[in-house]
């Protein structure tokens, strides 16, 4: 039931981690994390608490820049590790954590099933992982502007979800480079210096940084280490407010 995600020239993995406490108050049933560790993702996924998931990843953090988070309160499938997210998609070109449910799943699925693709899960979310490495692989990339292939591809995705999804979604051939999307699900951007931060709520933000933005229902938030732009799914760039992060303390 949280989400939470990294991009920037820090070691991901301890936001992550600290990140996810700061949303257990929300309840959860498993968690994971996936960092990209320069050529694919290392992703360690847990059942239970988050201490077990700190457990698994043992003593030796996995190194790299940029790396998405989950806490997984289970609507398709039981509370199993390969059903704990994040969840790869294609040959692992994509991973992506989801919170909500994809109310259409059971025909994405099928459709993908039928053009190959193996699913290792029995969540809703796998599909929309699948669809982005299909929606990949049909869009062309537009010479020096690498991101839009992956930005298209996401937005042809998400208009075929129906549901509700908070998603962040980072790519293997793409390590400083993450894309947010919320429709129902709440998201918001924490913007650093030369790092962003997304998470489901203010309260793992509080000490990284004060700078906050809310995502919308459709918008999309295209995150590197040297900039941030937030757009509407059918239209282009939206021009968004910088609050300032209110804790309780
Ligand atoms: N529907 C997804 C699942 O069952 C996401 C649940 C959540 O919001 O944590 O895995």
């Amino acid at each position: 039931c949280g989400i939470v995600g990294y991009v920037g020239s820090d070691e991901a993995c301890p936001f992550l981690i600290d990140g996810l406490r700061r949303l257990e108050y929300r309840g959860y049933d498993s968690s994971g994390v996936a960092i990209h560790g320069g050529e694919s993702f290392v992703i360690t996924r847990s059942v239970g608490r988050i201490d077990s998931l700190v457990d698994r990843i043992g003593s030796v953090s996995p190194v790299g820049t940029m790396g998405i988070g989950h806490t997984r309160w289970a609507t398709h499938g039981p509370a199993t590790e390969p059903n704990a997210h994040p969840h790869l998609g294609g040959d692992g070109e994509v991973v992506l954590v989801h919170n909500g449910v994809i109310e259409n799943f059971q025909i994405l699925k099928d459709e993908l099933i039928k053009k190959g693709y193996v699913f290792h899960s029995d969540t809703d979310s796998e599909v929309a992982a699948h669809l982005i490495a299909e929606n990949l692989k049909n869009t062309a990339e537009i010479a020096d502007q690498p991101n839009v292939r992956y930005l298209t591809a996401v937005q042809a995705s998400i208009a075929r979800l129906r549901g509700t999804y908070g998603l962040a979604i980072a790519f293997r051939d793409r390590p400083n480079f993450m894309i947010a999307a919320r429709f129902g699900s709440p998201l918001v951007i924490g913007v650093g210096k030369g790092e962003y931060f997304v998470s489901s709520d203010a309260s793992p933000l509080a000490g990284r940084t004060d700078r906050i933005v809310y995502l919308a229902d459709h918008q999309i938030a295209v995150l590197t280490p040297e900039g941030f732009s937030v757009l509407h799914r059918d239209s282009g760039k939206v021009r968004v407010d910088i609050r300032p992060l209110e804790v309780d303390t």
